[in-house]
């Protein structure tokens, strides 16, 4: 464009310069002619003249073609050297670039190669040589083959072909061999180089190491994976945790509905007493040994889960009918008859275990565990050690109870129980005595009775914080009755075997004692024949210690228990509770006079005390006087009261 215009200008000065020249020459002969005719008519002056004149001519234009190729000539000059100096300037720019392109390429992290359409390379940076351990002239002008391992080879020239087959671009993750023997993972961005009119003339391509961020993705993954393993499983038994069970359960009930499986709910029995007994580290290793008892036994693909605690859960999948559930079952109570033996202990332990059946009990999987957990509360009433199938009979009952458990749970912490207290009357004096202390659990329905609450307390291990309140609260009082002078005798304070036995007990009736600052000597403890014959040799031991810091013990219930009569002369004991169901009519009923006879002979013959419990009449207290009971606990003195009627009436005596 610039060209055209350029040319049609210097056409147009030619033409200009040519037509002027044209006109004054013209004009020149034809004036000139004129002006010899006017000065000279004689031809050889005029032939002179126009020698003259031709030769002026020939000088001014002579002068005139110097001004103008002088001027021409020093145009084209400037110009050359115009021309030469934009030519070293590019020059300039162009190696300014080249070197730039080429510090970008070598000092980019990436490795840039350029090849040409032999394959061969023309760019290998600095990067490349890096990754690959091949020096940079090494690699120039060689293929991928002569310089990579095959398999590598073989990558790069399988996207190079499909590049130009398919005259395209990728970008995409590889993982590659390099010559150094590292393997790295690139994300490889490839091309083809072009000319102006699109054809190939080349290939390029970006190889950005993601190795270490790969790694780290790998990492987060991982360290997920754990996190996700960690919250659903047990970290003591390695097995599935709750969680896993109730997300296993939703799948199967909702994606999977004809699927029948079986529910076994699974409660070891007696497992609080061996924790208490031998230590939690102890009880720990009996879990581990059980959970492992319990993979062997079943199928490998079986769901073995550990809810909790001692609580196990099997989710059964094949042969659930009753017939190859009770054959399993009988297995693992069978395998329950070798002890366990952990650090040269032999341990025997059962299980209860309850059975509920996918859908035919339930098709809701909260409902399901609920079946299978009533179910092993049955087993464990049926005597422990064995399995139940749940029927709808059980439920209410079950029911009933897990909803009286949580309120106990919450009434203790709430402090809503109290004692009350019953006073213990000389029947020939007509003095107190002592009293015993009587848990009463106040709610909005009326007094729940300690008979039904004690046993659940004991069943659900809330026992050991129930008996902490009670010998705290019996321990409060008798220190204050006694050193107020009002109680001239003992507070009998009710303990469980659970609780007795439970390792830190003489630990917490020593705590007690200092915090309250309470004696011994003005407590009495009573156990129960039934519970002593429990755990008979341990509670032996334990009463002996209990005994020689100077508390009072007496067998409550005594009488029911079908105690061996061996048995009552070792054990440290200095009272006897004449159960209530030889006192009910005593008067008429003359077995039960024996019995009670036999009774107070034999704690004399011992040297220990008695005392009758439930006596309610009149004649019930002079018939037991007169067969020479110490004491007599009933309605007929008194009924239990609250801490401040029994604070009144000891005040007024
Ligand atoms: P227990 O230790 O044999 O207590 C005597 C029970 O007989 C008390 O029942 C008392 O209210 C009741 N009783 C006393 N005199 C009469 C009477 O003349 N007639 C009748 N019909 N009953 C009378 P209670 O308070 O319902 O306690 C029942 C059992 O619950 C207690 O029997 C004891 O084994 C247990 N218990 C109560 N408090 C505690 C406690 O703090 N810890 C433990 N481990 N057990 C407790
Ligand atoms: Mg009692
Ligand atoms: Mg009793």
């Amino acid at each position: 464009m610039d060209k055209k215009i350029r040319t049609s200008k210097s056409f147009k000065s030619a033409f200009q310069i040519s037509v002027a020249y044209l006109l004054f020459g013209m004009f020149w002969i034809y004036f000139s002619d004129m002006c010899i005719g006017f000065l000279t008519k004689d031809s050889d002056k005029i032939l002179i003249l126009q020698t003259y004149k031709g030769f002026f001519f020939i000088g001014v234009t002579a002068f005139l073609l110097y001004l103008l190729s002088y001027r021409t000539l020093q145009e084209r000059h400037s110009e050359y050297l115009k021309y030469v100096n934009d030519q070293q300037i590019v020059q300039i720019q162009l190696s300014q670039q080249n070197s730039l392109l080429n510090s970008l390429i070598n000092s980019s992290p990436d490795a840039i190669v350029i090849k040409g359409l032999d394959r061969r390379y023309i760019i290998f940076n600095k990067g490349a040589s890096e990754f690959s351990g091949v020096e940079t002239y090494d690699a120039l002008g060689k293929t991928a083959d002569e310089i990579f391992p095959p398999q590598t080879a073989h990558i790069i020239n399988t996207i190079d072909n499909a590049l130009i087959e398919n005259n395209s671009f990728i970008a995409h993750e590889e993982i590659m061999l390099m010559p150094n023997g590292k393997t790295y993972v690139y994300w490889v961005t490839k091309g083809l180089l072009m000319t102006e009119d699109n054809s190939i003339f080349g290939i390029y391509g970006i190889y950005r190491n993601i190795t270490s961020m790969k790694d780290h993705e790998q990492l987060i993954v991982d360290e997920k994976e754990r996190y996700d393993y960690m919250a659903h499983h047990d970290p003591l038994t390695g097995l599935p945790n709750r969680l896993s069970l109730i997300e296993t359960l939703r799948i199967k009930t909702e994606h999977m509905e004809d699927h029948p499986f079986a529910l076994f709910f699974i409660d070891l029995d007696g497992f609080k007493e061996i924790n208490d007994s031998y230590g939690h580290r102890f009880g720990d290793q009996i879990l581990v040994l059980f959970a492992k008892l319990l993979q062997d036994l079943f199928p490998k693909n079986t769901l073995i889960i550990r809810t909790g605690g001692d609580e196990f859960v099997i989710l059964l999948e094949s042969k659930i009918d009753q017939h190859s559930i009770q054959i399993r079952l009988n297995r693992l109570i069978q395998a329950l008859n070798d002890p366990f033996n952990i650090d040269q202990i032999e341990v025997y332990i059962t299980a209860s275990i309850g059975i509920s059946l996918y859908p035919v009990d339930s098709s809701n999987a909260e409902e399901l565990l609920q079946k299978a957990d009533a179910a092993m509360y049955k087993a464990k009433n049926q005597g422990r050690n064995t399995y139940s199938f749940y029927n709808d009979g059980l439920t209410q009952e079950v029911l009933e109870r897990t909803t009286l458990a949580s309120n106990l749970k919450k009434a203790i912490s709430n402090r809503d129980l109290s004692l009350y207290y019953q006073p213990q009357i000389n029947p020939i004096s007509g003095m107190m005595v002592g009293a015993e202390a009587l848990l009463r659990w106040p709610t909005p329905e009326g007094m729940v009775p300690p008979s039904l609450f004690i046993p659940i307390a004991e069943e659900r291990g809330l026992i050991i914080e129930l008996g902490a309140f009670v010998l705290e609260e019996g321990f409060k009082m008798a220190t204050e009755w006694v050193q107020n002078g009002m109680l001239k005798g003992r507070i009998a304070i009710n303990v469980s075997a659970k609780q007795l036995i439970h390792q830190n007990f003489l630990l917490q009736l020593d705590e007690l004692l200092h915090k309250t600052g309470c004696n011994p000597a003005w407590i009495e403890l009573e156990i129960t024949e039934s519970s002593i014959l429990e755990y008979p040799e341990k509670i032996i031991a334990l009463l002996g210690v209990i005994k020689s810091k100077g508390f009072k013990i007496s067998i409550d219930d005594f009488g029911t228990g079908y105690s061996s009569l061996s048995y009552l002369k070792h054990l440290p004991i200095d009272k006897l509770k004449i159960d209530i169901s030889f006192i009910r009519d005593i008067t008429m009923e003359p077995k039960n006079q024996t019995i009670v006879k036999t009774i107070i002979a034999l704690a004399k013959g011992l040297g220990m005390t008695t005392v009758a419990e439930g006596v309610e009449s009149v004649e019930e207290m002079v018939f037991l006087r007169e067969c020479g009971v110490d004491c007599i606990q009933g309605f007929y003195y008194y009924k239990p009261m609250s801490n401040e009627s029994f604070g009144h009436l000891i005040r007024e005596i």
